[in-house]
């Protein structure tokens, strides 16, 4: 299987890179700072034939375009797309500069163009490949706080916003490509313990890689265009 990981170098991105790894496929895996993705590197010692590290920043066109041609020189097909890249403006300052009174323009467009916009053009570049795969899937991270449901006093305005976007954007994308035998779901993946979950989150990014490799494999077409969680439960829109 052939994976293109977005945010490969840290986090839940270097997490299902390693995964993919040791389960024997081959890896794309797309950062922003290549030279400086250090985890990635010593994976490469290891994986030399299987793991191809791929300049990205999602929130430049330029940049998405020579990153398909790169991985249109190596390969044919693409399997699994997982847009995972993702911020969480002023993460660790307890949220404050995401609540009413504080908000800003910059922050509202810069989380957008990495949460939402970024996700639906490197899936737009990418179809030529997932459609010459093998029954290719695309999952989305997404989040609770994306839900309109589950909305709360205090929860981060720019965040919560982007990703819900970024689910819908996903989900006129499933619309399009299910007849295509694509498949394309949004993915609440847990608190994880990274930079952005912070140290008191209640999940180790391991087993939220885990639990999405195995949903990835188990998806079925009636679930194109679905909102579930790393377990595969359904969250509400
Ligand atoms: P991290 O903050 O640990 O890592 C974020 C990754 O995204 C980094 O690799 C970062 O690269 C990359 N990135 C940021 N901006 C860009 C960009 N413009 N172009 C390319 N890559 C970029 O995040 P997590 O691993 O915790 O999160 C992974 C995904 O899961 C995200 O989409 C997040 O929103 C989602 N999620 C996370 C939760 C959590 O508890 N952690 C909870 C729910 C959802 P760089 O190193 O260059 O900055």
């Amino acid at each position: 299987m052939r994976a293109f990981i977005t945010g490969a170098n840290r986090g839940l991105g270097l997490e299902l890179t390693r995964q993919y790894l040791q389960r024997g496929d081959t890896v794309f895996a797309a950062v922003r700072q290549p030279a400086e993705a250090t985890e990635l590197h010593e994976l490469e010692q290891a994986y030399s034939d299987r793991l191809y590290i791929v300049p990205l920043d999602v929130t430049q066109e330029n940049s998405i375009r020579s990153a398909v041609q790169a991985v249109a020189a190596t390969t044919d097909g693409l399997e699994i797309l997982l847009n995972n890249a993702g911020v969480y403006p002023h993460a660790g300052s307890g949220d404050a500069q995401q609540r009413l009174g504080q908000l800003t323009a910059e922050d509202a467009v810069e989380t957008m163009m990495v949460n939402a916009i970024g996700p639906l053009l490197v899936a737009q570049a990418l179809l030529p490949l997932l459609r010459a795969g093998r029954k290719a899937r695309i999952i989305s991270l997404s989040s609770g706080y994306g839900s309109l449901t589950w909305k709360a006093s205090g929860d981060p305005y720019h965040y919560s916003a982007s990703k819900a976007a970024m689910n819908m954007y996903m989900r006129s994308l499933a619309a399009d490509i299910g007849h295509m035998g694509l498949i394309s779901v949004v993915v609440d993946p847990g608190w994880m313990r990274t930079d952005m979950g912070g140290a008191h989150a209640t999940q180790d990014p391991a087993d939220s890689a885990r639990g999405i490799i195995r949903l990835a494999e188990q998806l079925h077409a009636e679930e194109n265009g679905s909102f579930v969680t790393w377990q595969g439960q359904p969250v509400p829109w």
